[in-house]
């Protein structure tokens, strides 16, 4: 119907039978639907160009072929009718092309931009619990001068293992499950982070006073209390005169400073590879005071972390004096800190990472 319309453009108006008002106003509503239809159809830049042409064009364009074709050749006594028609035709289109343009450069630019709106609200995350338990770990040790330093999780054996007096076939080896890294030529996951105690020693002249944060990784079965990552915080302190007094000492004030002054800590005898004497550090049940609980098994005691004095034995592997020089070191395990701490049952918890228990800790 829109091509018929377009075509009787081509045409006189008497060679149409058009002899009234009534057939001009007709055959100008045509166009107009034609014209309407196509101005709907608009998408961009081009098809704009191209309907602009194709009816307002001044050499070939509808409006033009219009006057030429029905306009000038037509009787008097029509012109007057065909000439409206064609002016409102015209005004018509201009119109179509402006609104066109306006929804054109909408498309290519958006909508104009309200500087007044409010900004788009970014939500402002918060530290990992585990995180946050790091932190207040080494604020402790900070203030009575520890530094802190980190180190490589995949390790080899000698650091993981040998110069930490474990060599290999030691029942040790047994109870630290190793993940082994393939085509690495041994390399492995650092089962604890003592491999630091031993890059350091190297490293650094005694006195030696760090902590070490980071992760570590044993083959496990992931269950409520188990993990094949954990956190650790080792701690190391080497100088010529340190006894065990010293750390004794030391334990006491991280155990009141982390959980209180009124917890009591009490060493028992353990074994470690590179301390001698090695001790496990108990300390009275925070929740219950001692009386029993089922936080502390009825104990009244929760063990807390393994330490004990340096063994003479891991200074031969750094160049240090055996003779001369003694320290402690420590290993915690910050999971259980912070299970501990708060009461958290799963340690599974920390690892999905599930923002309904991240959020109550902000
Ligand atoms: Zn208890």
């Amino acid at each position: 119907m829109a091509t018929d319309a377009l075509q009787k453009t081509t045409l006189r108006v008497e060679q149409l039978g058009v002899s009234s008002q009534a057939g001009v106003d007709a055959l100008f509503s045509e166009l107009r639907s034609a014209a309407d239809a196509e101005a709907a159809q608009i998408r961009g830049p081009e098809s704009l160009e191209a309907f602009r042409v194709k009816w307002l064009g001044r050499r070939d364009g509808i409006s033009s072929r219009i006057s030429e074709n029905w306009l000038k050749p037509a009787p008097p006594v029509m012109k007057k009718f065909v000439g409206a028609g064609l002016n409102q035709l015209r005004t018509a289109l201009e119109a179509s092309v402006e609104s066109a343009k306006n929804s054109v450069a909408d498309i290519e630019t958006g909508p104009p931009i309200d500087l007044s709106l409010p900004g788009i609200e970014r939500p402002v995350g918060t530290s990992h619990l585990i995180r946050q338990t790091y932190e207040e770990l080494e604020r402790i040790f900070l203030a009575i001068g520890f530094s802190v330093v980190e180190g490589p999780e995949m390790e080899t054996p000698y650091y993981n293992f040998e110069a930490l007096n474990i060599p290999e076939h030691h029942p040790a080896r047994d109870n630290m499950d190793t993940f082994y890294i393939e085509g690495s030529g041994g390399h492995l996951l650092r089962t604890h982070t003592s491999p630091m105690q031993i890059r350091t020693m190297e490293k650094e002249p005694p006195p030696v006073r760090i902590i070490v944060p980071g992760k570590v990784y044993r083959r496990d079965n992931p269950d409520a209390t188990h993990g094949f990552i954990f956190h650790q915080l080792e701690g190391l302190a080497v100088d010529y005169d340190i006894t065990f007094c010293d750390f004794r000492g030391v334990v006491d004030y991280f155990v009141r400073a982390l959980l209180g002054p009124k917890v009591k800590t009490r060493l028992r005898p353990s074994y470690f590879p590179f301390t001698e004497p090695s001790a496990e550090v108990d300390v009275s049940c925070h929740v219950c005071g001692g009386s029993g609980c089922r936080t502390c098994k009825f104990s009244g005691w929760i063990e807390l972390f393994g330490s004990g004095m340096v063994n003479p034995a891991v200074y031969g592997f750094v160049g240090y004096d055996p003779k001369r020089l003694s320290g402690f070191a420590f290993g915690m395990g910050v999971d259980r800190l912070a299970m501990l701490r708060y009461g958290i049952t799963d340690l599974q918890a920390f690892f999905q990472n599930d923002v309904r228990f991240l959020r109550q800790f902000p």
